[in-house]
């Protein structure tokens, strides 16, 4: 059963094995800055294919991805809406005020979600010199922070049919849409048709080192290739990353389900011990987010898994996060959850013998 450490802080710690170092060894490559990167190329419009869109561009992060889909579609000055919860508003380091001037308009939604009627009385037109004008809504399928919690495609259709009507654009951070379509069963393509521009990762469950491809029109990606460059994202011999990516739409997409099943299995037995609030029925991807009850805090349960050998993430005072990735297999598993039974037997003797 080894003694390496089961790393659930992320999906991003995923290392590259040896099938996709070779591909990266062996990668065909050319300065992608005068677009001349076979490699990249073929990696952009594979994705762009898959996601039923006329162009794609690959980025060094997801981050990127994102900035220049907000530079994209809103000027300086301008509105964008999204959900609260949200990752360009909350892990993004401010990139939409700081590089495209946009002011974002965070909305609550139901499970990372957001609806036309709550949207509906948000929207600014142009006509009033008093408001900021509305120019793009954001959507997040799967929601990172609402615990790998899938969109619906109904609930993803009907604020896209909504936005048609408004003449507002879409912009999906879908870093982990793989995530959803492996667990819906359906193309990734039919979830991305209700977004006019989307951002995928290959650096999280995918497991390639880095990169992530924004996708839309023609017109939409010719200005992010400009943003891109402006953003620093313009890289030379690319291919090097992009080889890593193709490996991973070859290997490593339809191996997600068995991280969903790890994730599920393990949200099952650990919502069934003492001092852990958690509803397994909620849990449709690879995040688990639990709250821990008093005594523990989440740095302290933190620490002491990391005694066992089990890395997780506090994310609030009260919150832990487990992602289930392509590192961790389903013996792995079995320890995680038998790290929870003994750190939490063990707190139950300990705070029998010290009850205030
Ligand atoms: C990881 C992630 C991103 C992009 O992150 P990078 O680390 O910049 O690649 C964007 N959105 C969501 C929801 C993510 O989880």
């Amino acid at each position: 059963m080894g003694n390496h450490k089961v790393d659930l802080r992320s999906d991003t710690v995923t290392q590259p094995g040896e099938g996709m170092r070779r591909a990266i060894a062996e990668a065909e490559v050319g300065d992608d800055v005068f677009r001349d990167d076979p490699t990249v190329l073929a990696l952009e419009s594979r994705v762009a294919k898959m996601l039923g869109k006329e162009r794609g561009l690959f980025f060094p992060s997801g981050t990127m991805s994102n900035a220049a889909a907000i530079g994209v579609h809103a000027e300086p000055g301008s509105e964008v809406l999204c959900e609260e919860n949200c990752h360009i508003f909350n892990y993004e380091s401010g990139h939409a005020a700081a590089l495209s001037g946009v002011q974002l308009h965070i909305v609550r939604g139901h499970n990372g979600a957001l609806s036309p009627e709550t949207l509906k009385r948000l929207v600014h037109k142009d006509d009033n010199v008093h408001f900021a004008p509305t120019r793009l809504v954001t959507i997040e399928n799967t929601h990172n922070r609402c615990g790998g919690r899938i969109i619906p495609l109904a609930t993803m259709r009907a604020l896209y049919d909504w936005t048609r009507e408004e003449r507002l654009p879409i912009h999906l951070d879908g870093a982990r849409l793989w995530n959803a379509s492996v667990a819906l069963g359906i193309p990734v393509g039919d979830l991305a048709q209700y977004a006019d521009t989307v951002s995928v990762c290959l650096s999280k469950g995918l497991g390639a080192p880095a990169g992530s491809v924004l996708c839309g029109t023609d017109a939409s990606i010719t200005k992010a290739l400009r943003l891109r460059k402006r953003f620093g994202g313009a890289m030379r011999q690319a291919g090097i990353l992009a080889a890593a990516g193709l490996y991973a739409l070859d290997h490593n997409l339809g191996r997600l389900a068995a991280d969903h099943a790890n994730a599920k299995r393990f949200a099952e037995a650990v919502a069934a011990l003492p001092g852990i609030d958690l509803n397994p029925a909620e849990v449709e991807t690879n995040i688990v987010i639990f709250r821990v009850e008093e005594p523990w805090t989440a740095p302290e349960m933190q620490a002491v898994l990391e005694e066992y050998g089990i890395r997780m993430l506090a994310t609030a005072p009260d919150k832990i996060r487990a992602v289930f990735n392509l590192m961790v297999s389903s013996q792995d598993t079995d320890r995680a959850i038998d790290a929870f039974r003994a750190v939490l037997a063990a707190d139950k003797a300990a705070s029998g013998g010290g009850a205030s």
